[in-house]
């Protein structure tokens, strides 16, 4: 199994906001973690000679903006993922973000988008924070994202003896892309690969070949890359790529073996289990790809 490494084994440095552990990964790369939602989201400051990078903009609940600025002098480009409400809820307190070139997607990035209604995430259980917080996770909505630049597969972000290379990656999302750099091996994986749960099914059931496609080129391309991810643990070898490529394909082609209820939600999410990730389904997926039984 590829070899994972997890912010238990890692010290945060200090930080601007107590809702934020930000943590060098690398030089130049540190992880702003957000520990105190079940989402275990993280954005990534990425600094070149002249510039930086934020990827993501993370749930809005802390100011990221003064954090990233206490870590960096450097003007900072704020790039997204995916249009996420939990990858996108700082975008209002930048002058400008980039998304991949979907009109719909940006439109809707840019006209505000809801925290979602009454789902898990707004559960009180959602929130692991020691002590009282000064939003209500039951009203809260995503501000308005500032205005949105469109951006293409091959994209490169120069920041000054550090380049990053847009990736179009659909399967989480048709509006999913990764960042890599080349120089040093490091490949930004958004939500389309992290150790937890991979969600297959949120733009419906034929989204899930496609997101076999996407696994299945990225094995090819970059499995010597580190992999450094946008939930739960930070750091992941390369060679876990191929590993979820073939957990699809076990996955489409009924090979897969027995597959679970969802334990965190009530509808009917099912779940295949592969050590340090999963692939989660709905019953309704697997009938329109004629997987049932
Ligand atoms: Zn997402």
């Amino acid at each position: 199994m590829s070899k994972l490494t997890r912010f238990s084994q890692l010290t945060p440095l200090p930080a601007e906001s107590s809702w934020f552990r930000p943590y060098r990964l690398f030089p130049g790369v540190t992880a702003i973690f957000e520990p105190f939602h079940f989402q275990e989201v993280m954005s990534y400051l990425i600094e070149g000679e002249d510039r930086a990078l934020l990827l993501d903009s993370g749930m809005g609940f802390g100011n990221i903006k003064a954090t990233v600025e206490a870590l960096t002098d450097k003007p900072i480009t704020l790039v997204n993922s995916h249009s996420h409400f939990d990858h996108v809820g700082d975008n209002w307190r930048f002058p400008e973000t980039h998304l991949l070139d979907l009109p719909e997607y940006i439109q809707r990035l840019e006209a505000g988008q809801c925290f979602q209604a009454d789902n898990e995430n707004r559960k009180p259980e959602a929130l692991w924070y020691p002590g009282p917080v000064w939003f209500d996770l039951k009203t809260w909505v995503t501000k308005p994202s500032c205005p949105v630049v469109p951006i293409r597969e091959g994209h490169v972000f120069d920041l000054g003896r550090r380049r990053l290379r847009v990736i179009a990656t659909p399967g989480h999302t048709r509006d999913s892309i990764m960042l890599s750099d080349d120089e040093n091996k490091l490949l930004f994986t958004g939500d389309t690969v992290y150790p937890a749960p991979l969600y297959a099914y949120i733009e419906g059931p034929e989204m899930i070949p496609i997101y076999a496609q996407t696994m299945e080129r990225l094995a090819r391309e970059y499995s010597e890359y580190t992999l450094l991810c946008s939930h739960n643990d930070p750091i992941w070898e390369g060679a876990a790529l191929g590993e979820i490529a073939r957990a699809f394909q076990a996955v489409l082609s009924g090979k897969a073996g027995a597959a679970e209820a969802d334990p965190k939600t009530s509808g009917d999410n099912i779940v295949y289990p592969f050590g340090d990730f999963s692939i989660v389904l709905t019953r309704q997926a697997l009938t329109t790809l004629g997987l049932e039984g």
